[in-house]
Order: C-alpha cells, then sequence, then structure tokens
C-alpha cells in the first residue's frame, strides 16, 4: 500500500550539519563547472553544431555548462523519437509508470543538496529557496504518480440497465513540454512529469538559463529506470526550435509555462492546423502575473508587512505569484509603507552561495536591463522609497525597491516586471481595493490581509485570481494543498498539483457493452 501524499519537509539550514552539507555541495558542484552537455534523444547523447553556455547570474564569469543549440533538424529527430516510442509506452501499465516516478523522487531525496547547489549557482536562488523548489519537485513526482494510479482505476458511472458501462483516460501522444527558469528543477518535473505517467512521450526543451538544472532531471529520469525516449532532451533557442516543435502536424499536445507574450504566441500557432494534422492540438499555457496583496486597516500591520516583503522580494521578485502591487486602505498607507520600508531595509542582497545573503541576482543581463528600465519608468510613475539601483559587482544584482504612491493604471502596476519592484498603491476603502486589485489583465495569485470575517468572505468572492491566500502571504503553493494557476492572461487555469491536472494530458474514453 502506497503510502498518503504528503508535502516534502524542507531542510532545515539552522542545524550545524546541514549548513555543512550545503557548504559541501557547493564546493563538490563548484568543481563540475563548465562541463559538456549533450541533447539526448532516444538515449542517444548529441552534438549539435552550435553551442550555448549557461551562466552563473552571481558570478557572470563563471560558466555553469556548454550545451548544445539544437537546429531544426534536431527538433524533428526528437519529435519523431517520442511519435515512435509512443505506441510502447502508452500501453506500460499505470502503477509501472508511477513507478518510475517514485524513484525518480528517491533519487531527488538522495541528491537533495546537490540538486540545490546547481540550483543555487545556475539560477541564484538562495539556500531556502531551492531546497524549497526541490522539494516541490519531489512533491510533483509523488503526487502524479498517485493520481495516475487513481485515474486508472474503475471510475464512477450512473448504472444503465442492460449495460456494462467503463470510462478509461488514455493517453494523447507525443507533446512537447516547455517550462521556464524560474522554478527550474520544480515546474519542469511537474510538467514533464505529469505528461508521461499518463503515457505521453515528450520532447522536453528547457529554458535556455536552466538547461543544467534539465540535464540533472534527465540523469535522475534515467537512474529511475526510464525507457530511451520517453522524454527527449532538447536544449536550444525558444525563438528558432520553439516554431517547429509547437507547429508540427505530428505535435499532439504543447504544455507551456512562462511570459504571456511567448505563450500567446504557441497558442496562435497551436490552433493552425498543419496540412496532414488530424487532431486539435491541446495546449496547456501558464503565464505571466501582477499579483496584489490588499491590506485593510483592520489587520495586524507587522504581519502583512512581513508578508509583502517576503513576496515582493523572494528570489529576486523572480516567481509568476511574486507580489508586485501592495494596495494598501488609505487610514493605515503611511504606517504601512514606513514599516515596509523599514523591513525591507534589513534584506541582504549578493552571491546566494553564501548563506546570509537572502536575495541574490536576477538571472541574466536582459532581465537586468528591463527591471532597471522599469525602475525608471516607476521613478516617474511614483514615489522612490528604497532601492531604485543597481546592487554591487560581479553579478546581476538590483536593489529590492518599492514605489509608492502608484496610480492604479501605470505602467508599474499593470505590466510584469518579474524583478525586485513593488509598487504600493492607495485604495479608498477596502472595496476601492478589491476594485484596484482585479484591474489587470491577469489573475495568478492574490492576498488579503484582514481581521474582518464579512471583508475576507467579500474578498472570496470577488478578488479574481486562481490563487487566493488570506491572512498569509501570495506565494509559496504546496502541491496538493493548493493547486497552482491562474485566471485571463495569466493562462489556461490548469491547477497544477491539483486533482485536476493529469486529465489535461489524458483523453477519456467511453466504453459500452451491451448485455443484454
Ligand atoms: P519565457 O516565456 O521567456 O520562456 C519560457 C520558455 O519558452 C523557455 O523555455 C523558452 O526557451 C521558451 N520559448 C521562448 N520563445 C519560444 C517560442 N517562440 N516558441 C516556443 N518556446 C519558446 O519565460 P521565462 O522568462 O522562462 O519565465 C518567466 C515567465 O514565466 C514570467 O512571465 C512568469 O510569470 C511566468 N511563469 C508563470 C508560471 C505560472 O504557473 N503561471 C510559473 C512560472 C513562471
Amino acid at each position: 500500500m502506497l503510502p498518503e501524499f504528503k508535502n516534502e519537509p524542507y531542510t532545515d539550514f539552522s542545524q550545524a550539519e546541514n549548513q555543512r552539507g550545503m557548504k559541501e555541495a557547493l564546493s563538490a558542484v563548484g568543481e563540475q563547472l563548465g562541463g559538456d552537455y549533450d541533447l539526448i534523444i532516444g538515449g542517444d547523447r548529441i552534438k549539435a553544431s552550435e553551442q550555448f553556455r549557461s551562466i552563473n547570474p552571481s558570478r557572470k564569469d563563471q560558466v555553469v555548462g556548454v550545451f548544445q543549440k539544437a537546429s531544426v533538424e534536431e527538433a524533428e529527430r526528437a519529435l519523431q523519437t517520442a511519435l515512435e516510442v509512443f505506441p510502447g509506452w502508452s500501453r506500460v501499465d499505470p502503477a509501472e509508470r508511477a513507478e518510475h516516478l517514485f524513484r525518480a523522487a528517491a533519487a531527488m531525496r538522495r541528491r537533495r543538496l546537490e540538486l540545490n547547489a546547481w540550483m543555487v549557482i545556475e539560477e541564484g536562488k538562495n539556500w531556502l529557496e531551492a531546497d524549497a523548489d526541490v522539494a516541490e519537485a519531489i512533491d510533483f513526482l509523488e503526487f502524479y504518480g498517485r493520481e495516475m494510479i487513481r485515474y486508472a482505476g474503475e471510475q464512477p458511472l450512473t448504472p444503465v440497465p442492460g449495460e456494462k458501462n467503463e470510462l478509461v483516460y488514455i493517453p494523447l501522444g507525443a507533446g512537447v513540454v516547455i517550462p521556464p527558469w524560474n522554478f527550474p528543477l520544480a515546474i519542469l518535473t511537474g510538467m514533464t512529469s505529469a505528461a508521461l505517467v499518463a503515457g505521453n512521450t515528450v520532447v522536453l526543451k528547457p529554458s535556455s538559463d536552466s538547461p543544467a538544472m534539465g540535464h540533472l532531471f534527465m540523469e535522475i529520469m534515467e537512474e529511475a529506470g526510464l525507457p530511451p525516449g520517453v522524454v527527449n532532451f532538447l536544449t536550444g533557442s525558444g525563438a528558432a526550435i520553439g516554431d517547429t516543435l509547437v507547429g508540427h502536424p505530428r505535435t499532439r499536445f504543447i504544455s507551456f509555462t512562462g511570459s504571456k507574450a511567448v505563450g500567446l504566441g504557441i497558442v496562435e500557432l497551436a490552433a493552425k492546423t498543419a496540412p496532414g494534422q488530424i487532431w486539435i492540438k491541446r495546449v496547456i499555457a501558464e503565464m505571466g502575473g501582477k499579483d496584489a496583496i490588499v491590506v485593510d486597516g483592520e489587520t495586524d500591520l507587522d504581519r502583512a508587512a512581513d508578508g509583502v516583503k517576503t513576496a515582493a522580494f523572494g528570489f529576486q521578485g523572480q516567481k509568476c505569484s511574486a507580489c508586485s502591487r501592495a494596495i494598501v486602505v488609505e487610514d493605515v498607507y503611511d504606517r504601512f509603507v514606513e514599516l515596509l520600508a523599514e523591513k525591507t531595509g534589513t534584506i541582504t542582497v549578493g552571491d546566494v552561495a553564501d548563506q546570509k545573503n537572502y536575495m541574490g541576482p536576477v538571472i541574466n543581463q536582459r532581465a537586468m536591463d528591463s527591471i532597471m528600465e522599469y525602475i525608471e519608468i516607476g521613478k516617474e510613475e511614483g514615489r522612490l522609497i528604497t532601492g531604485g539601483g543597481p546592487a554591487g559587482e560581479g553579478g546581476f544584482y538590483i536593489q529590492p525597491t518599492i514605489i509608492a504612491d502608484v496610480d492604479p493604471r501605470a505602467r508599474i502596476a499593470q505590466e510584469e516586471i518579474f524583478g525586485p519592484v513593488l509598487a504600493v498603491i492607495k485604495a479608498r476603502d477596502f472595496d476601492h481595493a478589491l476594485q484596484i486589485a482585479n484591474d489587470t489583465e491577469y489573475g495568478l495569485t492574490g492576498a488579503v490581509y484582514s481581521d474582518n470575517r464579512d471583508k475576507l468572505e467579500k474578498a472570496k468572492k470577488i478578488f479574481h485570481c486562481g490563487n487566493l491566500y488570506l491572512n498569509r502571504k501570495c506565494t509559496g503553493a504546496l502541491v496538493g494543498g493548493h493547486p497552482f494557476g491562474g485566471f485571463n492572461m495569466s493562462g489556461t487555469d490548469s491547477k497544477a498539483g491539483g486533482r485536476d491536472y493529469l486529465l489535461l494530458y489524458t483523453q477519456a474514453k467511453s466504453i459500452t457493452e451491451f448485455t443484454g
């Protein structure tokens, strides 16, 4: 009997032993940096004609690894391989498919600190954030494995006299999985494992900012005994090979998580029927956010300020769920801004290999330029409270930045910045705050701090977002407990880590037998 799913605990880094373990893992990974990595198609290691480098955003001069820039031909080959492997894999017993996920979860547990260390170095996540990312990846494997077993069981149907009826969930086919870099193990593992446990085969194209994490996932799946070709690992530029993968007549589904612009492009291309195509492609697209925390007058302002600070600046604000708008009712506005500024002043920024640094770098030069541009726009659109500039040398460091008195329709209150920049907006009262919260094209996460039960109930009805949190921060969704996905331009509301998620990777077949 499989034990009931429960979330993987985090590593306690206040313990000297765990600190030592993490330092050792960082130095062991440090010795492996700069290696060459291949495409993996049908289990074969393949070199492309061009390569690219993944770098450590905390230390721009440090190369994490050299990866292959797949061409259109290699993309075609990866997809053909996934197509060839599909019939066999789709018929493997679902419980056996789930076993691969459980074995992979065990391997991730064994390699926990090593995985953390790679993520600290490749993505600039601090120790705790990296550890939480790996824990979430383990959760996805454990959760979707169990979910597949549940879906493979007998499904409830209304009895019909004279008939025996069944409903079975069958896979879709060969699909493309395109994850982002910001949860480089968790989201990549979640999307890919859901697809494969449901019986599909996959071309996995990781982000070019996190290919080493993608490669580690492949190693772990191989270690878990996954047959070659069930997942094919294709690094390279999304712009160069994305259209081939998405537009291919035999691609059955595309599972994407990333920005609104790329997501909408995929939705559009996938909707065009290519010659020879015999299905409507399924697109699962989880995209950006402009998430708000509403702070009411009737609340513990200290707790609210802690929640806003963590949600705005944790992992440098580079979470789709990050708080990028604090909407505060006017009677506590000045006091809240003061408190928040004070708390933000204690944030340390620097190389996250050092445990003492809470905030690390943003992911790359392009992100740095774009965030700095938004900060300049913000200085025009509001009152700079803290931060407002780069923070140190050697990496892509930006100060945690708060801009107050921002108009709800200002650019920094509407556009996703994806960095450590928070807009603080004043609302007349609680109703006005909710109205402002809903007034963007996104609808991913949101939170409300209030001690007034009526107001919380009102927020439950009115605040239009996929993941609403009451009296806690808007980041940190847990697999199983907080199925995750957004409304409007935040995506297709797929609810990753929830009980509906595997349905997206399957189709239901109803079978009726006349029995007389
Ligand atoms: P991105 O859109 O730049 O890239 C995402 C992936 O798409 C990458 O693997 C990239 O290589 C690939 N890609 C780029 N162009 C492509 C094309 N033309 N065709 C096919 N693939 C292409 O996003 P990112 O910078 O990696 O991630 C940050 C974004 O992701 C933010 O907008 C964030 O809000 C969003 N995000 C959303 C969720 C969610 O659950 N809603 C979770 C995490 C991140």
